[in-house]
């Protein structure tokens, strides 16, 4: 086995295990004061892609940066499978799937793990900053993986919304059962699923690189009234700020 495929292993395992863990491991880090985003990059040896990455995420989605690719593939949604547990990291809610539900891009099936939230948004659309932004994680078994975010505009109560807040736990490292049907989730999501699609990373440490963005440029709806209750259970908003796009472009 050569060095660049133990490396490559490696970061795979990091990237992975920060993905897929309920709680997470390493050195702790946050949204605020000295463990804020600024600062995570000198937090641990392990968290340096954070401040000298040139593919992080999220971004400011904007035309200047934009490209027309006529032959944008459709991501193949098969979500199959309910959501039976909700998890609060101490960093965001998530909520889990049973096994089964995947995408296919670029001709891989990317297999679905979880479903988490920022508020407000990471990603911006030509520097609009949503309520919202929920990322759909997909991770394969040798840890590419690929992120399909959805945002979240002002407007009608969400029911989706509504039955994970209900169930969401207020303690971090606390987990609950939750059953939503996969009929439920597609529910959730635009019919029409164009995107914008970019190279990126991990939003938290250790902003781990080579991430498949997938950005649904239609949009689904919250209740201010929702907002405000996740942000109390958090107490601050937890999105990263936006990073350069250096040599990057996005493809629409
Ligand atoms: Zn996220």
């Amino acid at each position: 086995m050569n060095v660049g495929r133990i490396l490559v292993n490696t970061l795979v395992a990091i990237s992975l295990s920060s993905v897929l863990s309920a709680s997470g491991h390493g050195t702790h880090w946050g949204y605020t004061g000295h463990e804020g985003p600024q600062n995570w990059g000198s937090l641990s040896a392990d968290y340096g892609l954070c401040k000298s990455g040139k593919s992080q995420s999220p971004i400011n989605i904007t035309s200047s940066v934009t490209v027309e690719a006529g032959d944008l593939e459709k991501i193949v949604f098969d979500y199959n499978t309910d959501i039976s547990s909700v998890i609060n990291n101490g960093h965001t809610v998530q909520v889990n799937f049973d096994e089964g539900s995947t995408i296919m891009v670029d001709n891989i099936k990317f297999p679905l793990v979880q479903f988490h939230f920022h508020t407000p948004s990471e990603n911006q659309i030509e520097g609009k900053k949503f309520p919202l932004e929920g990322h759909f994680v997909h991770a394969t078994k040798d840890g590419s993986l690929a992120v399909v975010a959805l945002m979240f505009e002002d407007g009608a109560e969400n029911p989706f919304i509504k039955k994970v807040w209900t169930k969401m736990p207020h303690d971090a490292g606390k987990k609950e059962s939750l059953s939503i049907s996969a009929n439920e989730v597609n529910a959730l999501l635009p019919q029409d699923k164009s995107y914008y699609r970019f190279n990126g990373s991990l939003t938290t440490p250790p902003c781990s690189e080579g991430v498949r963005w997938l950005v649904l440029k239609n949009y689904t709806t919250i209740s201010k009234e929702q907002t405000k209750e996740f942000l109390e259970l958090f107490h601050h908003a937890n999105n990263r700020p936006i990073q350069s796009i250096n040599a990057r472009k996005v493809i629409k």
